[in-house]
């Protein structure tokens, strides 16, 4: 299939973001940024060649789900094995934010339901989704306004799972993140010698 003259100066300046990427060595705090922006450019790019066109998501460990957002429940205790980040009502939490934005397939997507919920106000997910990674780690993010996902999507690195809110146990709109490995919630923050950071 031949390209036309826009494909084809798209594709040079895509080459040549990818050769000076390579070339700065960029501290882990920018290339959180950067991951944020090459997933837009990754999103664009499959919706103008989805059959045509892959891009590797960038091999990082961290990958800062909400721009601008702030740590707001942390650390890690017993009673909340989870961090909270706040942030914008109605802005897109991306999915995949730890583990070099591993895809996987959602466990579950939907409103919190789970038995004895109403004896238990306080554990309300609201509208929640968990993702299993393939590397076996689930994630849980919970308190959305809207999910984007359905149970049983494959969900890319990077895609939106769902839009902030603060449904269930919230006093405002933020997302409660988690992650679970063979059933037990880690501090991957910890794990991953990452300082939270505003
Ligand atoms: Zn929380």
């Amino acid at each position: 299939m031949s390209r036309t003259p826009d494909e084809e100066n798209i594709l040079q300046v895509l080459h040549g973001w990818a050769a000076a990427l390579t070339a700065a060595r960029m501290a882990p705090s920018r290339r959180w940024q950067a991951a944020v922006e090459l997933t837009a450019v990754r999103d664009a790019l499959a919706s103008l060649w989805p059959k045509t066109v892959v891009v590797d998501p960038p091999q990082e460990r961290w990958f800062d789900p909400l721009p601008g957002f702030r740590i707001s429940g942390y650390p890690f205790t017993p009673g909340h094995e989870a961090w909270d980040c706040n942030a914008q009502a109605g802005q897109p939490q991306i999915g995949a934010w730890w583990g070099a934005l591993k895809p996987g397939t959602v466990r579950f997507a939907g409103r919190d339901r789970r038995p004895g919920l109403a004896q238990h106000p306080e554990w309300d997910r609201g509208l929640y989704v968990l993702v299993d990674y393939r590397n076996g780690e689930v994630g849980g993010s919970c308190h959305f306004s809207e999910v984007l996902v359905e149970t049983g999507d494959e969900v890319a690195g990077g895609q939106a799972l769902g839009l902030i809110g603060a449904t269930g146990a919230a006093q405002g709109p933020h997302v409660h993140q988690w992650v679970e490995r063979e059933g037990v919630r880690f501090d991957w923050l910890a794990e991953s010698g990452l300082t939270p950071t505003a």
